[in-house]
């Protein structure tokens, strides 16, 4: 594995784990496909306790996992302790699952008539380094409750808190190889996944390139991929809302964890009459905003992941005419402030493509039907958001926003109560919510002649 570096100091930390090989990955695969038949044979009632007890274990441990997500990710405390709360409350939430897998029994002539929901077997989850535990969680807590064995890959350049959960769920007793951890190269160990044929299925988080790729080599094993991909969402202000508290909400529906964010709201479209309101309040919050070392407990955002991602977005602000910026920490580190671009041609970068970094793009518009045809404007259609006081707009335009998750006079999108998935380039399917389990298992149907 290539060193691992804090993003807050620019400084190697002490250990980078190795890189798996091929031949890692293969006995990764074995393990877990060893394991499967004794899990999957677990009583529902057990695996229900074991997954639950695994949570109670990642919460003795929240701590340390959040300081890991610091030293590692660059993530603020605030947000790496709610990451580690994330995975707890994930396998909370799914540890009631084994034991309502329900199947149907359906009406047909001559007969009885019964669906079961079957695992897959072992399930690869590949993960990018912008929110290393929730994502990893929302593969495997899932894909556990409904009896797979999982072999999971961390991002080559956050691995740490991912190693110590494959740790902890020992700890918690979840027998050996159900649960594997393996980093390594995304060219080695997740193209891997993609051509193992005792992989059943693949659940990818990423950029949309590696994606599509990944979607045309399941293809050759008609293998079942779940994609989580980009996003380029818009957070669309109405005159009729209320200005000031849409401008004071919008820099954290964009610039936590360094805008690296899929669901960031990076293009921020204002009614023509309330945009010079909105941009002045803007720029005051934007100023607020505060950049921190992210172990400092009042710290809103830290430094970028790396020094690649820092440069890719720098580009993107030598092409841009910059409005205003908030600060950042001078010195060592990866940081970036957060920074504003007041678009007018839809055809620029900074406005079409995702940027992954703490920048937003404004611009105006007149009326609901160039709202929806700006939103709508983009390969992408993850999530978005909806200021205005008048719900029967509200409830019009969220209906007609092509993205998988809106929310309306608020930003939350990811909940692990809901589904969460894009519409066009930003994925295929939905995670989380309480069909998710399903997604990790094959439906079954039994005829039984009378
Ligand atoms: P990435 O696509 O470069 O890497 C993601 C993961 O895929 C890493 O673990 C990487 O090692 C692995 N990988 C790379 N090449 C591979 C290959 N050929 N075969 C198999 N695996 C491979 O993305 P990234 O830079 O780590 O993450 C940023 C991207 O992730 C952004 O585009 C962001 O929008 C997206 N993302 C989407 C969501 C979502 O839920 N929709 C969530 C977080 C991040």
């Amino acid at each position: 594995m290539s060193t691992l570096i804090n993003p807050t100091t620019g400084v190697e930390l002490d250990s980078s784990p190795a890189s798996a090989s091929l031949e890692d990955a293969d006995t990764a695969i074995a393990r877990a496909h060893d394991a499967f038949p004794a899990w999957r044979d677990v009583a529902p009632g057990e695996r229900a306790r074991l997954l639950r007890a695994f949570a109670a274990v990642i919460d003795e441990h929240l701590e340390e996992l959040a300081q890991l997500e610091v030293l590692n990710a660059g993530h603020t405390i605030g947000n790496a302790r709610w990451e580690a709360g994330n995975v707890r409350d994930c396998l909370n939430y799914y540890s009631a699952a084994p034991e309502r897998l329900f199947g149907r029994q359906i009406p047909v002539a001559g007969g009885t008539d019964v669906t079961f929901h079957e695992p897959l077997g072992v399930v690869g989850i590949i993960v990018p380094w912008n929110f290393p535990m929730p994502i990893a969680a929302w593969g495997f807590a899932p894909a556990l409750a409904a009896g797979n064995t999982v072999v999971l890959k961390p991002a080559e350049l956050t691995p740490l808190t991912a190693i110590r959960i494959g740790e902890l769920a020992l700890v918690a007793g979840l027998p050996e190889g159900v649960l594997n951890v393996i980093p390594g190269k995304g060219s080695v160990v997740g193209e891997r996944f993609v051509t193992h044929p005792l992989v059943r299925k693949v659940c990818f988080t990423g950029s949309t390139g590696v994606g599509k790729q990944i979607m045309a080599g399941c293809a050759d094993q008609v293998k079942r991929v779940t994609l989580e991909l980009g996003g380029k969402s818009a957070n669309i202000v109405f005159a009729d809302t209320d200005v000031a508290a849409a401008a004071a909400s919008a820099p954290y529906a964009v610039f936590d964890n360094a805008g690296q964010d899929c669901c960031a709201r990076s293009r921020i479209l204002v009614q023509r009459s309330a945009y010079d309101e909105f941009v002045g309040r803007l720029q005051t919050a934007v100023t607020d905003f505060r950049v921190l070392d992210p172990a400092d407990e009042r710290s809103e955002m830290g430094p970028m992941v790396s020094a690649a991602q820092r440069d890719t977005v720098q580009r993107y602000l030598d092409d841009a005419t910059v409005a205003f910026t908030g600060s950042a920490p001078d010195g060592p580190g990866w940081w970036l402030p957060p920074t504003v671009v007041e678009s007018t041609d839809t055809s620029e970068p900074v406005w079409r493509e995702e940027v992954f970094g703490p920048v937003v793009a404004v611009m105006p518009f007149d009326d609901e039907d160039e709202a929806v045809a700006l939103a709508n404007d983009s390969d992408y259609g993850l999530s978005g958001s909806i200021f205005t006081t008048d719900i029967g707009r509200a409830l019009r335009v969220a209906r007609r926003v092509e993205a998988g998750n809106l929310s309306v006079n608020s930003h939350s999108s990811v909940r692990y109560w809901t589904p969460f998935g894009g519409y066009k380039q930003s994925g295929l399917g939905r995670e989380l919510g309480p069909d998710a389990p399903n997604a990790f298992t094959e439906e079954k149907n039994v005829f039984i002649a009378h």
